[in-house]
């Protein structure tokens, strides 16, 4: 039986890709970003929380997990649970799509839901980092009809600085969805004093300008989620730092319109 490790299922989502979605949050990020909304993300296993809240659980087992994030479930359990709202995904333009975390890191899971989701013509989403070998996107490409990519610091040292890792696979794996005419959807973390800089953001340009037709890109700006890191037990190094004032967003949607891609806030 093939299992992967979710954290979460969130029904009727409406921000991850087009129309009412399901989204499946896989568990487990190699990147470690200082913004991280979803800290509960990165360890790659189940792990206790100090804060249970009844996230949705598929629960194939018959088992409870009270005091638990996340857990194994089987590939057939989250097919059934996408299918039950097919009715929605017909009716809207919507879909599935896979997060994380980041979905790459269980390539043999993410892969066997993508493709049975293609059988029963289903639209798919990945939200990836891009950090991920060549041989998961590889594998994994025909089946997804959209990939929202985060593109977040254009110089590397920095990228390792505020993420942990470099942005080298990353910049190579987008020039591969690109140059593969792939669906791709950027995302940008709008972070006060880390990537606002003009200097990150002519970088971001250039990496649009540089592609041959991203569908549009996403600013999302940041937010303090210090209380939800002390519910887990973690320490938010961000806390304190403001989110972006309203004409700072805009200012920074002017700059990135002037690249001719649509530009939205938030998603
Ligand atoms: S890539 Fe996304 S999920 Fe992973 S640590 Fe960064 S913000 Fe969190």
């Amino acid at each position: 039986m093939l299992t992967g490790i979710i954290f979460d299922v969130k029904k009727y989502a409406i921000h991850d890709g087009p129309g009412i979605r399901t989204t499946v949050f896989f568990k487990g990020c190699p990147l470690n970003c200082q913004w991280c909304h979803n800290p509960e993300s990165v360890d790659p296993d189940p792990e206790p929380s100090l804060d249970y809240r009844d996230p949705f659980r598929l629960d194939p087992y018959g088992e409870d997990h009270p005091g638990a994030i996340g857990e194994e479930v089987a590939a057939e359990a989250v097919m059934d649970e996408i299918l039950k709202d097919r009715i929605f995904y017909e009716e809207s333009g919507g879909g599935v799509t896979f997060s994380g975390g980041e979905p790459l890191i269980q390539p043999d899971f993410l892969a066997y839901l993508l493709k049975k989701c293609k059988q029963e013509e289903i639209h798919t989403a990945v939200d990836t980092s891009g950090f991920a070998p060549r041989v998961t996107l590889e594998k994994i490409a025909d089946s997804v009809d959209l990939f929202l990519f985060d593109l977040k610091l254009v110089d590397t040292k920095l990228h390792e600085e505020y993420t942990s890792v470099g942005n080298e696979r990353i910049l190579d794996n987008l020039k591969f969805l690109d140059d593969n005419d792939r669906e791709v959807e950027l995302r940008f973390p709008l972070i006060p004093s880390i990537t606002d800089g003009e200097e990150n953001v002519e970088g971001i340009k250039g990496i649009i300008e540089g592609g041959s037709g991203f569908r549009k890109i996403s600013i999302l700006p940041f937010h303090d989620v210090e209380k939800k890191y002390s519910r887990l037990g973690l320490d938010f190094s961000l806390a304190g730092l403001e989110p972006p004032e309203e004409n700072e967003i805009k200012r920074i949607k002017d700059e990135l319109e002037k690249t001719g891609i649509m530009v939205e806030v938030g998603g």
